[in-house]
């Protein structure tokens, strides 16, 4: 009954506020929302109300809530076997291997599993420092690459930083990011040119044959969700193989559909030596990530051992899910609905609405990847909220959107849009509405 239901959420409520530390939070004052059933692209919480995922909780559930050809998947995987070391083969592990390679982009052949974004992005550095022989990594501010100690430095964004900068060889540099230029470009063609010549000397200062690898998002998410101008990856591309440092494209949140292609890298005709991914691989049924690898790299652990592993590396169950998700992402053509979606619903709904409202500063995205930055005043361009924290504003319109039945990110004086790749259109003009 609803009040039993209600009551197990209270229950719930009290013993994760007693007994759970929560990412990113303030643990004393943190409310968090009790989540009690899910399906297709809505949740219900702990007053039974529905609420439409407009967030896919991280930026994950790329193939919505519950699918039941994952589930089954999942439990019959769980029935037939549900651990197998990682020097073991599996059937589900191989496969997963497979249909990721088919899709990946160039000759990214190769899968080693990870568990979470985090350990990708940590495995991708470590094969490319041996790879090199050489230390440094150049990445982005404004970038997310994880939580573990080397991703949480490489990562550009002081709102994920304690005490942890300082990892020897975590090199930032700027990136194309029109809106807020750093380089005080008029126009994208500018931006684009102006952001590759910046990089072009942060490498020659920092001594191109000290640099192992440079790791970007090919649209970085968590700091903004910010398409780069057409012919920026296809720059960065150059200049790596220029200098022999590795490519490494961090498709953890962007990839799996995200964009309207399988890859975000996709659209901008590059093809990167590693790309990492997570997330929307399984939809994250079951924890999965992994790096697909470039055969000139792997190829450097032919007759030397990858010095690395771990247990649960390709997991079968996580595996299980992540063949299920493909496959019928592929076919029920879930990832052209994103594109299309995008395209016809979402932009369109967006652009409407930044004509009536003063305080739409910037839009920004590709198919159900959406950023509306709020700004006090469209000239000056003053955030709605810090950087690198919140606003009474911000608050009061998550709050808002919530009542009113939809869930989506804040991040910042950002509304992050980011429904699953198999929302309807109906479902996405009721989120847009709101
Ligand atoms: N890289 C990117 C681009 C991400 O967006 C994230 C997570 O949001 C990560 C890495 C880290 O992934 P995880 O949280 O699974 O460790």
């Amino acid at each position: 009954s609803v009040d039993e239901a209600k009551a197990v959420a209270a229950r719930a409520y009290e013993l994760d506020r007693k007994h759970v530390f929560h990412s990113w939070a303030a643990q004393g004052s943190f409310k968090p929302m009790v989540v009690t059933a899910a399906e297709g692209s809505y949740v219900w919480d702990g007053n039974g109300d529905k609420l439409l995922d407009f967030s896919s909780q991280l930026v994950n559930t790329n193939i919505g809530h519950q699918h039941p050809k994952v589930v089954q998947a999942i439990v019959e995987q769980a029935q037939r076997i549900t651990t197998i070391a990682p020097h073991h083969v599996n059937d589900q592990r191989s496969e997963a291997a497979r249909l990721i390679s088919e899709r990946t982009p160039g000759d990214l052949n190769q899968v080693f599993f990870t568990n979470s974004g985090a350990e990708a992005v940590e495995h991708a550095i470590r094969m490319a420092r041996v790879h090199t022989g050489r230390n440094k990594v150049l990445s982005r501010y404004r970038s997310y690459h994880g939580a573990t100690a080397l991703a949480i430095n490489v990562t550009g964004d002081p709102r994920r930083w304690a005490n942890d900068r300082g990892t020897e060889g975590a090199v930032h540099f700027f990136g194309p990011f029109l809106y807020r230029s750093a380089f005080h470009s008029t126009n994208e063609a500018e931006e684009e040119q102006r952001a590759l010549e910046h990089l072009e000397q942060v490498i020659e200062l920092e001594g191109p044959a000290t640099i192992a690898a440079l790791i970007l998002e090919t649209v970085p998410g968590g700091p903004g969700i910010i398409p780069p101008p057409p012919g920026y990856l296809r720059g960065v591309r150059e200049l790596c193989t220029k200098h022999g440092i590795v490519m490494i494209a961090d498709e953890v949140m962007c990839g799996f559909g995200r964009t309207g292609r399988w890859f975000a890298i996709d659209e901008f005709d590059t093809v990167p030596d590693l790309l990492t991914f997570a997330k929307g691989v399984n939809s994250g049924y079951v924890p999965l990530g992994g790096v697909a690898i470039a055969p000139h790299i792997a190829a450097t652990f032919n007759d030397r051992p990858y010095p690395g592993g771990l247990t649960y590396s390709g997991h079968p169950l996580a595996c299980a899910a992540a063949v299920a998700t493909i496959n019928a992402m592929s076919d029920d053509g879930v990832v052209d609905n994103a594109r299309i979606i995008g395209e016809t619903v979402i932009e369109p709904a967006l652009r409407e609405m930044a004509q009536r409202h003063s305080s739409v500063g910037d839009l920004r995205g590709r198919g159900v990847f959406w950023a509306v930055e709020l700004v006090e005043n469209q000239s000056t361009k003053a955030p709605l909220a810090p950087y690198a924290g919140t606003s009474q504003a911000m608050v009061e319109m998550m709050a808002e959107c919530k009542r009113l039945g939809m869930l989506p990110l804040m991040v910042s004086n950002r509304i992050h849009i980011a429904p699953p790749c198999t929302i309807t259109a109906d479902e996405a003009r009721e989120g847009l509405e709101i």
